[in-house]
C-alpha cells in the first residue's frame, strides 16, 4: 500500500535542516502502525510526504504502486481526497457547523447533495457512538467527541488510508485509550492506518511500531498486540 525508497527530505527556509535521512519502509494493506519518536524528529515530516501534503527531495514513494512524485496541486488534491483521511491533534473541526456538517464536509467539496451528505454523515456519527450529538457545535462537545467527529469525518469519503497525527495528544489517559480502540475497531474493517504518538500505550495498541530518530528509522518493533495475533 505504502512503500518508502530511500526518502530524502531538507528543510530550506534558513540553515538547510536535513529532516528525513534515507527512510525505507513498507506499510501494507490493512496494517495498523504508529510512528514514534522525539519531538522535532521529523514524524509530521513523514506523515505529511505520506499524505501528499508535501513534497520529497529524493527517492520514492509508492502509493498504492502510484509514484508519487512532481505531482501538480491537482493531482495531489485529487489523490489525497481519493485515497486519505487525516487525524489531527486539534481536531480541525469548523467551529460554526455542527457535527452533521463537520462529517459531511468532504462529501461536499465532492460536489454531493446536502440531503444525501447529511443522511451519510448521521450513519458515520453513529458508526462512532455520537448518533445523539448530530446537531451539536464543536464548543458543546468534549475533546474525545470532537475526535470522533473527526473521525467520522475522516472516513465518509471512504479513503484507503487514515493518517493521525497525535490524535490523542490533546486527550486524557481514558479518551485516549477510547479512541486507539476506535481507531482500531475501523482498522479491523480492513482501513490501513499510520498513527502519530507520544504514548507508548497508544503505540503498543498498533500492529507495529516505527521508531524515527534523526531522521532515520532506528528500529521497527513488533508489538505484543500484533505477535498475539
Ligand atoms: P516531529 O513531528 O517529529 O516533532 P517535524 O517533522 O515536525 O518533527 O519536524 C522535524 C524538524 O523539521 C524540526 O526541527 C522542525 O523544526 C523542522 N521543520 C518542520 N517543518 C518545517 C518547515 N516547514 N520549515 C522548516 N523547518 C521545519
Ligand atoms: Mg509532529
Amino acid at each position: 500500500m505504502i512503500n518508502l525508497k530511500d526518502i530524502n527530505k531538507t528543510y530550506y527556509n534558513g540553515a538547510p535542516l536535513h529532516v528525513l535521512k534515507g527512510i525505507n519502509l513498507e506499510i501494507n494493506a490493512g496494517e495498523m502502525v504508529s510512528i514514534m519518536g522525539a519531538s522535532g524528529s521529523g514524524k509530521s515530516t513523514l506523515l505529511n510526504i505520506l499524505g501528499i501534503l508535501d513534497n520529497y527531495d529524493s527517492g520514492e514513494y509508492r502509493l498504492n504502486d502510484r509514484l508519487i512524485k512532481n505531482l501538480s496541486e491537482r493531482e495531489a488534491a485529487i489523490l489525497r481526497n481519493k485515497m486519505i483521511g487525516f487525524v489531527f491533534q486539534s481536531f480541525n473541526l469548523i467551529s460554526y457547523k455542527n457535527a452533521v456538517e463537520n462529517v459531511a464536509l468532504p462529501l461536499f467539496y465532492q460536489g454531493v447533495g446536502r440531503k444525501k451528505r447529511n443522511a451519510l454523515a448521521e450513519e458515520y456519527l453513529d458508526r462512532v457512538g455520537l448518533k445523539s450529538h448530530a446537531l451539536h457545535f464543536p464548543n458543546e462537545m468534549s475533546g474525545g467527541q470532537k475526535q470522533r467527529v473527526a473521525i467520522a469525518r475522516a472516513l465518509i469519503a471512504q479513503p484507503k488510508i487514515i493518517l493521525a497525527d497525535e490524535p490523542t495528544g490533546a486527550l486524557d489517559s481514558k479518551t485516549s485509550v477510547e479512541v486507539i480502540q476506535l481507531l482500531r475497531e475501523v482498522n479491523l474493517q480492513g482501513m490501513t492506518m499510520v498513527i502519530v504518538t507520544h504514548e507508548r500505550e497508544i503505540a503498543e495498541a498498533t500492529d507495529k511500531i516505527i521508531r524515527l530518530k534523526d531522521g532515520v528509522i532506528e528500529q521497527i518493533e513488533i508489538t505484543a498486540k500484533q505477535q498475539q495475533a
